[in-house]
């Protein structure tokens, strides 16, 4: 039938649909996070969808460090996009001496979507300090009667803390900032460029594509088909609600009621029917939301064919290919790449060698994806392709 739905992750101590099967965060019900207004709305039973958010995006306050435009400007590497791949590209590969100008519109706009990692993973990053929440444990309900418990512990990512632990480290190593969007990218020989909406060109050896999924300036030889993963997420003050608080609900099979998680659908499945299945949820299990603080769309593009290799622009993250083809996860593991990234990258253009063009490209997209690499993406992308083809009316009994 080629939709797999699941029900979500149902929060440990709130509301916290984010209807992947495998990164739901839970939130906190019992204290909303200060600078939130103790603003009790009202909301049906069980519907929330008639309520305003009340935490509205934030800014960092940070001094960066930014590009002159009216001086012509020439850097080793210029990145686009500052989300957490862009700009843990640019902390790593800045270590090494190379010239770095990250563009964005908004540099010091906060990450707008939450993250869900293990926490080994962070920890093996030594970015233990950027979670604002962890669960010892997590819990996969399998069926009404059947519950496993994972021994590994999950946490939630601050944003906050993860993008200034990035940045210090950008501007400390020197790195600039350009405010504004590229539009462009040309290449010559052993040069580019990429020309900005405000008129400005900046020129480097080395362009770098961390502008996410919708990057317009990867290039692909196959038709890209995708699947994808849709949810909604909230992060609400309820009245009450049956979680344990010490484990994390990473996957909840349950059909008890409608099921709302799309895990990866092609099309993708309407983001109303899936607020809708949510509803349905919260009033089958009694959750009244009191008000909500927070909510996220969550669209993600999965599987498909790698872009071209290699190419000139280089890409990280949501533009790469990196994210994983069978679940949505990217975070922990374009944060772990980025360095394999910058090793290759300084290799090249590092004080004792000039590898440009060509040679250059090759070289760090073969690091970035080598053959062990892909092959394991095929095998992922298999395992995407399987889910699609699941009946779940015909495939439950193999749960
Ligand atoms: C709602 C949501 C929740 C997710 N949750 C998880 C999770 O829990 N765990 C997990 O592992 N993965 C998760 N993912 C998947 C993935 O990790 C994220 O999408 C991640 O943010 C991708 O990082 P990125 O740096 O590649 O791109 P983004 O975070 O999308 O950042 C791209 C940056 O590029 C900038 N940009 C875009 N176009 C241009 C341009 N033309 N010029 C200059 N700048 C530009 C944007 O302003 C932005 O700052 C989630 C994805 C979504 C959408």
């Amino acid at each position: 039938m080629g939709t797999l739905l699941r029900p979500p992750p149902p929060p440990m101590f709130s509301i916290s649909q984010r209807h992947y099967s495998s990164f739901t965060h839970p939130l906190n019900t019992q204290t909303p996070p200060r600078k939130v207004p103790r603003r009790i709305q009202s909301s049906t039973f069980g519907s929330f969808l008639d309520l305003e958010p009340v935490s509205k995006p934030e800014s960092l306050d940070f001094d960066l460090s930014c590009l002159d435009p009216s001086v012509r400007s020439r850097f080793d590497v210029i990145i686009i996009g500052t989300g957490p791949a862009g700009l843990r590209l640019a902390e790593q590969v800045s270590r090494y001496g190379i010239q770095v100008c990250c563009v964005d519109p908004s540099p010091l706009s906060m990450f707008p979507n939450n993250y869900g990692v293990w926490v080994d993973e962070f920890e093996s990053l030594g970015l233990e300090d950027c979670l604002d929440k962890t669960w010892p444990m997590t819990c996969v309900h399998i069926n009404d009667h059947k519950t496993k418990y994972l021994d590994r512990a999950y946490g939630r990512v601050s944003r906050k803390k993860l993008k200034m632990k990035l940045l210090e480290g950008c501007v400390s190593n020197g790195v600039k900032f350009h405010k504004a969007k590229v539009w462009k990218a040309e290449h010559q020989e052993f040069d580019s460029s990429v020309v900005c909406d405000d008129g400005s060109e900046i020129k480097a050896s080395l362009i770098v594509d961390a502008s996410g999924f919708a990057s317009t300036f990867i290039e692909y030889d196959k038709p890209r088909n995708h699947g994808y993963q849709i949810a909604h997420g909230i992060l609400a003050e309820v009245d009450s609600h049956p979680y344990d608080l010490d484990k994390m609900v990473l996957m909840d099979w349950r059909d008890s009621h409608l099921e709302e998680t799309s895990l990866v659908s092609r099309p993708v499945l309407s983001y109303m029917e899936v607020k809708r299945r949510m509803v349905a949820r919260l009033r089958h299990l009694g959750i009244r939301v009191r008000s909500l603080i927070e909510d996220e769309k969550c669209l993600i593009p999965m599987g498909g064919p790698l872009p071209r290799i290699p190419q000139s622009v280089m890409a990280i993250g949501g533009s790469s290919g990196v994210v994983h083809p069978s679940t949505g996860y990217m975070v922990a593991r374009t944060l772990a790449l980025a360095p394999v990234l910058a090793d290759a990258i300084a290799e090249c253009l590092g004080s004792t060698r000039m590898i440009r063009g060509q040679p250059l490209y090759h070289r760090v997209w073969n690091d970035l994806w080598p053959v062990e690499r892909r092959c394991t993406r095929e095998f992922y992308s298999f395992g995407m392709e399987t889910l699609l083809k699941l009946d779940l009316q015909c495939d439950k009994g193999i749960l």
